[in-house]
């Protein structure tokens, strides 16, 4: 496994893999990986001769009041877990690399950024576009996979490759819980004991929403009730519980075309993001 520290090394090691007719699949991460991150990483060896993982804190990604400087990171572990899961590269590039000092040329989506994590965190998915489009361009890569954790990040990465003919396949794989049922996430570090234990109210009120749905009910409203019951009795602070139209992230009164249930809610100062398919 080789670390790639610059984009002239990243091009010339993924050039010469790219010669010998092998196709390349990136898995671009944050890093302080967990096993969510591996399960993409094993859906990428299944789709490409090489798999490259990116750790890359991006600091465009994140508001003026957000955890760029906590981020949790551990480049030591994250290189073992990549080295045991057969990664063939990891592109490891600081921010002197990623971004000109007067960097000015940003992608921007217009219409699934709007709502949900959008609108409660300004800039946000401005940044993720922007750096995933320059990662595709460093690495040229055939394929790249995303989790279904970020739901809405999937989604506008997908209309991204499809609006600017990005040649690049998409693949969006499972969301990974905790045997518990906890979304695994880098930021479930944050967390204390006891807001873990009430930060389960998330994952509870989702699976009592599926039931609900599985059992009949399609008002949105009545679905997003339960969840925010659940973790307003567990002392999450709410920032929103949505059901929304799965292509276009319009809000569903009534559930009668492929949905998605999304959450995101504090647990003290931690910011956690879950969502279920409604089918
Ligand atoms: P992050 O490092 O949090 O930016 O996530 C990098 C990639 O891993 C994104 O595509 C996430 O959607 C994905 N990911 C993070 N957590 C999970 C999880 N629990 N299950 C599946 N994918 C995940």
């Amino acid at each position: 496994m080789i670390i790639l520290r610059s984009i002239a090394d990243t091009r010339a090691a993924l050039d010469s893999w790219r010669r010998q007719g092998q196709t390349i699949a990136l898995v671009p991460t944050m890093g302080y990986l967990h096993e969510g991150h591996m399960s993409l990483v094993d859906e990428a060896k299944k789709r490409a001769d090489r798999v490259v993982v990116s750790i890359y804190v991006n600091p465009t990604q994140f508001g003026p009041n957000e955890d760029l400087d906590k981020y949790p990171r551990d480049f030591a572990r994250d290189e073992a877990c990549c080295k045991a899961h057969g990664v063939d590269a990891i592109f490891y590039p600081d921010n002197a690399v990623m971004y000109c000092p007067d960097h000015s040329c940003w992608v921007t989506e217009e219409s699934l950024s709007q709502t949900m994590c959008g609108a409660a965190r300004p800039g946000h998915f401005r940044g993720v576009t922007t750096v995933v489009l320059k990662l595709f361009n460093i690495t040229r890569c055939d394929v790249a996979v995303f989790g279904r954790k970020d739901a809405q990040q999937a989604l506008i990465i997908c209309r991204m490759v499809r609006d600017l003919n990005v040649p690049v396949e998409i693949v969006v794989a499972p969301l990974v819980r905790e045997p518990d049922g906890l979304a695994m996430s880098s930021r479930n570090k944050y967390l204390s004991d006891d807001e873990r234990r009430r930060a389960l109210s998330i994952s509870a009120g989702l699976n009592q929403a599926t039931a609900l749905f599985a059992g009949g009910q399609r008002q949105a409203a009545a679905l997003c009730d339960l969840v925010k019951t659940g973790i307003a009795n567990a002392g999450g602070k709410i920032d929103y519980v949505v059901v929304m139209d799965r292509d276009s992230l319009r809000p569903l009164a009534t559930v009668d075309r492929p949905a998605v249930l999304a959450v995101a809610a504090f647990f003290g100062k931690t910011r956690l993001i879950d969502n279920v398919f409604l089918d």
